[in-house]
């Protein structure tokens, strides 16, 4: 082989070898925590509730947002990811949605999650505590099918997934209590995360 050979296949193992630590860091290696902003990045299609001047979408990106810095102050390992996220691999999954209504004021929080015990009791302890504080309709679990049977679910292998709706974007009561919380609700989002890792976190309050 002549230098010039010898210096194409030195580079052509270097990309290889990237791109095979990509893939592994994607699919095999775990992080403990994925925080996903529902419909973040996408522009048609599901792209969220819009009511007045309130975007579902901008809200889920500042709870998520606001949970993941909240986890990583406390020394937690988490991974933001938008709607479409490759797959991953993670102890605990949260997806962060507010819900509309055809009639407004007709929904509220609810929770969705996969048929799994340790998913379920995760989504029990976070309701125990979103509820002290949330004043409106709870929806028994898993109401919908996109809840049941979220698409992320195959997207994101989580040991424990939860799908937060937080509260109902159409009504203007529920928006009125959520929108001055959004910051705090990213921070008790944060809390029932660590929490459920076994940490002793301050408990941020709404
Ligand atoms: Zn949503």
């Amino acid at each position: 082989m002549n230098l010039k050979n010898k210096t194409a296949a030195f580079f052509t193992i270097i990309v290889i070898a990237v791109i095979v630590a990509a893939i592994y860091r994607g699919i095999v290696a775990p992080v403990t925590v994925i925080i996903q902003a529902g419909h973040e990045g996408r522009t048609c299609g599901n792209t969220g509730a819009v009511c007045d001047n309130y975007k579902e979408v901008a809200w889920n990106i500042r709870v998520a947002d606001k949970a993941a810095e909240t986890l990583r102050h406390w020394g937690v390992d988490v991974k933001r990811v938008a709607a479409d996220a490759a797959f991953e691999h993670a102890e605990i999954a949260v997806a962060v949605h507010f819900d509309s209504a055809k009639r407004p004021c007709r929904s509220g929080a609810s929770v969705g999650y996969p048929d799994n015990n340790a998913s379920a009791r995760f989504a029990e302890h976070w309701k125990g505590i979103y509820r002290r504080y949330f004043p409106f309709k709870w929806h028994k679990d898993n109401f919908t099918d996109n809840l049941k049977h979220y698409y992320a679910y195959r997207r994101i292998k989580a040991d424990k997934f939860v799908v937060m709706e937080l509260g109902e974007l159409t009504c203007k009561q529920q928006t009125d209590w959520l929108y001055p919380r959004l910051d705090r609700i990213g921070e008790l989002i944060a809390y029932a995360i660590a929490t459920e890792l076994g940490k002793h976190p301050p408990k941020p309050r709404l």
